[in-house]
């Protein structure tokens, strides 16, 4: 189905969530209980919810004993594997009092584009979906590195969007929309609204950002939140304090209205960025 709006978000059918690794990591830890209650709700209203989730290298970091995110890749691959399975274990704690499952789905972006690799992943997390089980996907970090470096999975949560037909698309952050400029400098206003063919190019969204915990930032948000409305995906791009007013319709964040007449194929994207893997 196609969403008029943000306030249709209660009534998606079929839902993609995804949280940065500050939102749930180190000092933001305590914020998994309330995304987990917010798509409890959804998933109890008979949505079909997907969580695409970073934070597997900032929640390994205190295992290996890192005081910050470590600079070399071979050592953030360390953290990430170790720190995936503590992230997936903190999830189901959180989804136990609701009886729901969660399904972990590791994905790197060439798996979308490889056509087994994706008929393949596109039929599990269908599976999951039908068994009521919340899939939560995250780069698999081990043999890829697109979203360690550039995007901390905005984009990844776009192509899994697509993949599945998703109705709706939600970008949460640290910030409660997207602004025209960098928030704080002089004329940022808040934006509430892109409707399907909008030009963003006349907004400063900054570059990305590569933090102590994560990468990304409103660049590769509104990267993302334009891919996959051009794929027929609404998107609401909001804080993770506000997820639960988010998936209630609430007017909050910048909404990506969808493209009205995406590409029949369901999979436009162009899956890799050009650079080298
Ligand atoms: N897949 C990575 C993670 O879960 C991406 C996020 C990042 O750049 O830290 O940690």
């Amino acid at each position: 189905m196609t969403l008029a709006g943000r306030h249709e978000l209660p009534g998606a059918r079929r839902l993609v969530v995804k949280v940065g690794s500050s939102s749930i990591s180190g000092d933001g830890a305590h914020r998994i209980a309330p995304l987990v209650d917010a798509l409890a709700t959804a998933h109890a209203r008979g949505t079909e919810v997907v969580l695409v989730s970073s934070g597997a290298i900032a929640t390994g970091m205190p295992y290996l004993a890192l005081d910050e995110r470590p600079t070399d890749l071979a050592t953030q691959q360390a953290a990430a594997a170790v720190g995936q399975n503590v992230l997936i274990y903190r999830y189901q704690e959180a989804l136990r009092q609701y009886a729901i499952v969660a399904g972990q789905v590791l994905l790197t972006a060439g798996d979308l584009e490889n056509p087994t690799h994706r008929s393949n992943a596109r039929r599990a997390m269908e599976r999951l979906l039908g068994l009521r089980i919340l899939p939560i996907v995250n780069e698999n970090d081990t043999v890829a590195t697109h979203e360690i470096r550039f995007g901390d999975n905005d984009r990844l949560a776009a192509l899994v969007a697509q993949l599945i037909g998703a109705d709706a698309l939600v970008l949460l952050s640290d910030i409660e929309s997207l602004y025209t400029r960098p928030p704080g400098e002089p004329g940022a206003r808040p934006i509430r609204d892109v409707a399907h063919g909008d030009d963003l190019s006349g907004y400063e969204f900054g570059s990305v950002v590569v933090n102590s915990v994560g990468t990304g930032g409103a660049a590769t948000k509104a990267s993302a939140a334009k891919l996959a409305a051009d794929a027929g995906v609404g998107v609401l791009v909001t804080s993770a304090d506000l997820v639960s007013d988010a998936l209630d319709g609430a007017d909050v964040g910048t909404w990506f209205a969808p493209n009205p007449a995406p590409a029949p194929s369901g999979f436009t994207g162009a899956v890799r960025t050009g650079v080298a893997h």
